[in-house]
């Protein structure tokens, strides 16, 4: 992989992104994870400036109409975007970034960014994904009910990904992701 590149990384909610993730990134100081804004609560222990940037939804449109996402979307019911300025930075000073963010946004990406490498994270059945969300323990049963809604949009569209990692036993999808993002760089 080329420095100076945007990777996206897609996937249900609940499917382990942000899990593999945590794993991941300790290890490789070289690749910095995008922060995006959301108008959703925040769960607890998520920390503003960390997790997201909470805003509110008025703040999220004047954002929105003064261009500084690079992509935004609307999932179960919130808005989540990714701020421009820091992708363009990283990006423009050689540094890889990555942004985990869902569909509408990676097709977003595709648009500013058409050599970002873009990954999906699959879940093993939907049934094990609805067990991941409701074990997380963190969504109402109505969050849950949206979220495993899109979820099947998702997956019928993870071909468009470049590279598609089931997240089963999580060192193996570990292993998997690394191998594929430290393959050629
Ligand atoms: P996402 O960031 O995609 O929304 P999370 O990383 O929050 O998903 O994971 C959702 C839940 O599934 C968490 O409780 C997490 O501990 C669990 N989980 C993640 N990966 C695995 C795995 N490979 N096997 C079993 N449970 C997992
Ligand atoms: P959660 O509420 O579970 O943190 O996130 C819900 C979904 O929004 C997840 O699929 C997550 O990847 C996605 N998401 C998080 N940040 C962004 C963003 O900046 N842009 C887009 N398009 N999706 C995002």
């Amino acid at each position: 992989m080329a420095p100076g590149r945007v990777i996206v990384f897609t996937g249900p909610s609940g499917v382990g992104k942000g899990t593999l993730l945590r794993s991941l990134l300790p290890n490789h100081p070289e690749i910095h994870l995008s922060i995006s804004a959301t108008t959703r609560q925040p769960r607890p222990g998520e920390v503003d400036g960390q997790h997201y940037y909470f805003k509110d939804r008025e703040t999220f449109q004047s954002l929105i109409d003064a261009g500084e996402f690079l992509e935004w979307a609307e999932f179960a019911g919130n808005l989540y975007g990714t701020p421009r300025q820091p992708v363009v930075e990283r990006v423009d000073a050689g540094d890889l970034v990555i942004l985990e963010i869902e569909l509408e946004g990676a097709r977003q990406v595709r648009q500013t960014f058409p050599e970002a490498f873009q990954i999906f994270v699959m879940p093993p059945s939907l049934g094990i994904l609805e067990s991941r969300i409701r074990g997380r323990g963190q969504d109402s049963d109505e969050a849950i009910a949206r979220r495993l809604a899109r979820a099947e949009v998702e997956v019928a569209a993870a071909d468009e990904f470049d590279l598609q990692i089931t997240n089963g036993r999580l060192p193996q999808a570990l292993e998997e992701l690394e191998s594929a993002l430290f393959a050629t760089i």
